[in-house]
């Protein structure tokens, strides 16, 4: 906990469990803040940069051909918008061509 002259701040460390890499944040939340709308804030965020990284993954593993490993050419991009419980999402969203194999 910090002390300002006008205000208590509480530093919260949230870590999402069972994931890897680990994905952790460190937050000054103001004591008479709403513990609720900031987890909610915080859920948003932590959500973004999960997703983010799984679709990464994802398309890394897409670039290549699964029968015959050739790299696939890229024809485009655009983005994608999720919508979640904690708020919408946005993605990058390549799109790749078939391979002729
Ligand atoms: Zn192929």
């Amino acid at each position: 906990m910090l002390e300002l002259p006008n205000a208590v701040i509480y530093q919260l460390k949230i870590t999402l469990r069972g994931i890897s890499p680990l994905i952790w944040r460190r937050l000054l939340v103001r004591a008479e803040t709403s513990i609720l709308a900031e987890a909610k804030t915080v859920l948003e965020r932590m959500q973004q940069r999960l997703v983010e990284q799984q679709a990464t993954e994802y398309l890394q593993a897409q670039r290549r051909c699964p029968h015959c490993g050739n790299k696939r050419s890229h024809k485009g991009a655009h983005t994608i918008t999720l919508r979640t419980l904690f708020g919408k999402l946005r993605l990058k969203s390549p799109q790749l061509y078939h391979c002729q194999c």
